[in-house]
């Protein structure tokens, strides 16, 4: 028997046929987009965003404009180029992507991988396997991310399976997974899963939330099952045009996972994918979000702002200019209100009686 959170999968949505019954939609626009890019709304999540509105919508229903995009790029991190073997991107030093589903609960329009998600080959065994020789042979990988599609998604013994071949690999100090599963379908974390995630004793879970209006009481429930096992959980968020990219929308968000044991990590620019040019917002936007959370919320709740540069140049984290100027012997530095400060960018004491003259005076 299958077990019950499968049926949220199979009694969602899959077609704009199906949705229609739903919401209002243009069913034949939308089934040229879906014929690209698959539509998955799982029945919580469809019940969630009818109660709760655009927000949730926005990020699962299909859009004309996916097909109308013509300035993003398939590939846009240049994962493919960077796999030695398929389904593992080896990009930095130390650590690795290792795709290891190619499903996930909801099927997000603004998705990175929206290229290679919910189509019907499945990862094979055979793949993963590859994927373990790969890093076996690699000494130098400290840290191995799972990722998909959705590591969740996979039955509670192929994940199992995962965790514990890893976990024979001595060299690998840290494994993380990357998931929305509990945001989008929380009924997946049930105690058996929290416990076979819980015998790997090295494993950060990453979650994902978008929106304040995704944290329910069932959520709630999913993240502290995982938390009370004693497994860290942080988040990132991908910042949304229309969605969230908004100043009280983030700071609510980042508050109320870090109330919940959920410690925000990454604020992700939208990557420059084909197909999601409606979601993006610009460098701007980001760097103006940041600048009202530093300084004005708790530090525990303020996430890193991080570009991944088109082409597979990595993550690189933005700040908001808060160095007005720097010279040989001192930095002028603007803080969180906007006052402006000098630090000497020398030994202390060779410029103490100077500085403490000046310090001040712009403010
Ligand atoms: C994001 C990412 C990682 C993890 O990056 P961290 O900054 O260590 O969280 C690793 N590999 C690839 C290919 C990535 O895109």
């Amino acid at each position: 028997m299958s077990p019950s959170w499968r049926k949220y999968i199979k009694t969602g949505v899959h077609h704009p046929n199906e949705l229609a019954g739903h919401i209002r939609i243009d069913v034949p626009s939308l089934e040229k987009v879906c014929d690209i890019y698959p539509m998955r709304i799982n029945a919580y999540f469809l019940d969630l965003m009818k109660k709760r509105g655009a927000s949730l919508m926005r990020q699962v229903v299909p859009d004309p404009r996916e097909l109308e995009d013509a300035t993003g790029w398939v590939d846009p991190l240049a994962e493919e180029r960077n796999s030695s073997v398929p389904n593992l991107v080896h990009r930095y030093p130390d650590r690795v992507l290792f795709l290891v589903s190619n499903q996930c609960g909801v099927y997000c329009r603004f998705c990175t991988r929206k290229r290679k998600i919910g189509r019907w080959d499945p990862i094979q065994d055979q793949a993963i396997e590859e994927g373990f020789r790969y890093i076996r042979q690699h000494g130098e990988i400290f840290d191995v991310l799972l990722s998909g599609g959705d590591p969740l998604l996979l039955s509670d013994e192929k994940l199992d399976w995962i965790l514990m071949k890893i976990k024979e690999i001595s060299h690998v100090g840290v494994v993380r997974i990357g998931t929305r599963i509990p945001s989008v379908l929380p009924q997946r974390v049930t105690s058996r899963l929290a416990n076979i995630l819980s015998k790997t004793k090295n494993l950060y879970i990453n979650l994902h939330f978008n929106h304040p209006d995704e944290i329910t009481d069932e959520v709630k429930r999913a993240i502290r099952l995982l938390s009370d096992r004693g497994i860290p959980l942080g988040s990132q968020t991908v910042l949304l045009k229309g969605i969230n990219d908004h100043v009280s929308v983030i700071s609510r968000l980042m508050r109320m996972l870090l109330q919940i044991r959920v410690k925000p990590y990454y604020l992700l620019h939208a990557d420059l994918v084909k197909g999601t040019e409606h979601f993006r917002t610009t460098v701007d936007t980001g760097l103006f979000i940041m600048r009202q959370l530093r300084g004005h919320m708790s530090g525990l709740a303020v996430p890193t702002y991080v570009v991944d540069l088109p082409g597979g140049g990595g993550k690189v984290p933005l700040l908001p200019g808060y160095v007005i100027k720097k010279t040989a012997n001192e930095l002028v530095i603007q803080n969180y209100q906007g006052y402006v400060y000098r630090v000497p960018n020398l030994p202390f004491s060779t410029t103490m009686g100077e500085f403490q003259e000046k310090a001040f005076i712009e403010n």
